[in-house]
């Protein structure tokens, strides 16, 4: 007798279907796992042996041959556990035919037939969904993430002796747990807090709206860390899409409490400088991704305070997944993907002894240290970051002034500008201004031509050509901000004060 039940194991953060093949044939009683299997798939025999014992079964006094297919990718961990041990019930006629059709089944047996929460158990899902699998098996505390599935019945059991009921029709399915989606606890922290700081909550605001990566200059205690904290606040929920990415890289990284539902607010991330290359980009440990920092500042925000701090290694590493919204792992032959896509913040401070600002008076670093410490954050790693503020204490004429608008109001602004650039880019790939390619910019999305001729000006006086896209960029978010319909020559003028801050030499 031959049965077939499908599992998934995870790479990374996605998913694969695997087929399950049991066959229970006379002969003398022996066990054996053919396809790739590694260590622990090949002891899923022997803790799916005691599990159907404990669970009130037999195990067959035959010879069993577990197959896994596709035979050619390896399989690894403790996932494909469930599905052996519903194969063999199958086989020996123990659950009744049928019973495991147009299903998958995700969680680790325990030996005593108990099943843990899977934490990868959503990606699994999302596998299953798009092999066209309509019914998921999960425990409890994995029901609530794969309920967002769309298009996929979650049915909830506690162990294995639970699921053999249910499948032979004699018990329910557990209701599946209330959870609250990761909404992030009413944050603490606010634009509110940011008083006087007239220029960087303005910078932040365009910075939110359009996507917009932003370096923060300025000498240490003046409130960058503070700024940066606060992009979150402002930035809209997470899209449908994105959500799902980002509850599956944080519940993959372990960084989920039990039970959690679906994270809808954009994370924020902010590795120390001496977090090595690895901690940064993330890892591959005994077949398992371990995402590092840019992955779980995917959908949100990568925050590098010190930046010029930071290794070369690390700073280089940038570069790939802001080009492509990627990390891409390179471990021995095997190369795994983990999601990238962040908003990067970077705060430094103007020189290695942090008071070369302004006229620089108390500053006592030569011209060659000021040189070294701002050449250490390279040219394709400035070239993109839009908006460049230098960040000053605040005045006490500033501060006595200060708006204390709060996030929320913020956060609407942003919304409505997101919303009219989004529509203006409909169908195209991108819905950002931060994301708008440099061809495409020159050939279709210039400024009015008031615009066009500041622009001009500008490059006359030593603007660069990948200079002026940046700045058209954040024109055009200005824009959206202002409520314009397309950027005129007072975006472009606010645009180039922006950029302006830039520390050290010209890279453009
Ligand atoms: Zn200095």
């Amino acid at each position: 007798m031959v049965a077939q039940v499908s599992g998934v194991v995870v790479f990374g953060v996605a998913g694969l279907v695997i087929n399950v093949e049991v066959e229970v044939a006379a002969g003398l009683p022996s066990v054996g796992v053919i396809g790739l299997a590694d260590a622990a798939v090949g002891e899923s025999k022997w803790r799916v042996r005691s599990a159907i014992g404990n669970a009130g079964c037999k195990w067959p006094a035959a010879r069993v041959t577990i197959g896994l297919s596709p035979a050619d990718i390896p399989k690894h961990g403790t996932s494909l556990d469930l599905p052996i041990a519903v194969g063999v019930l199958l086989a020996t006629e123990q659950i009744p035919a049928g019973s495991a059709r147009d299903a998958t089944f995700i969680g680790e047996l325990g030996l005593d037939g108990d099943l843990r929460p899977f934490r990868a158990a959503l990606p699994a899902a999302i596998a299953a969904q798009r092999c066209g699998i309509s019914r998921v098996y999960v425990a409890p505390g994995s029901a609530r993430q794969v309920a967002v599935v769309p298009g996929v019945e979650v049915v909830v059991i506690r162990d294995l002796a639970h699921l053999v009921s249910v499948l032979r029709g004699e018990s329910s399915p557990d209701a599946i747990p209330d959870a609250e989606d990761v909404t992030a606890a009413p944050s603490i922290i606010d634009m509110e807090d940011l008083r006087g700081h007239v220029h960087g909550r303005f910078a932040l605001e365009v910075a939110a709206a359009g996507g917009h990566h932003l370096s923060l200059l300025g000498p240490p205690g003046v409130g960058k860390t503070m700024l940066a904290e606060r992009l979150p606040t402002i930035l809209p929920d997470l899209d449908e899409q994105t959500a799902i990415d980002v509850t599956a890289i944080h519940a993959v990284a372990g960084r989920l409490p039990p039970g959690a539902g679906l994270v809808r607010r954009p994370p924020f991330q902010a590795p120390h400088h001496s977090a090595s290359a690895t901690a940064l980009l993330g890892t591959v440990r005994g077949h398992r991704a371990i995402p590092g920092a840019l992955t779980l500042a995917h959908g949100g925000v990568l925050f590098l305070d010190e930046a010029p701090e930071f290794t070369r290694p690390s700073l280089e590493g940038l570069r790939q997944p802001m080009e492509s919204g990627v990390v891409r792992i390179m471990r021995a032959a095997e190369s795994v993907e983990l999601p990238a896509r962040f908003q990067l913040v970077i705060a430094a401070n103007p020189c290695p002894c942090g008071h070369g600002v302004g006229k620089g008076a108390s500053c006592r670093c030569t011209a060659m240290a000021k040189r070294r410490y701002s050449e250490r954050l390279s040219g394709p790693l400035r070239d993109r970051i839009d908006i460049r503020l230098e960040v000053l204490r605040p005045t006490m004429g500033e501060l006595a002034t200060a708006s204390a608008e709060g996030s929320a109001q913020i956060a609407n602004r942003v919304g409505l500008a997101r919303t009219r650039a989004a529509t203006r880019y409909v169908g195209l790939p991108w819905s950002l201004n931060a994301h708008l390619p440099a061809g495409e910019l020159r050939r279709h999305w210039a400024p009015d031509p008031d615009g066009c001729a500041l622009l001009i000006e500008a490059e006359r006086g030593g603007l660069s050509l990948r200079g002026a896209d940046r700045v058209v960029r954040v024109a055009w978010t200005l824009a959206d901000l202002l409520e314009a319909d397309e950027p005129g020559r007072e975006h472009i003028a606010m645009a180039l004060g922006l950029r302006g801050a830039d520390g050290g030499p010209k890279d453009d």
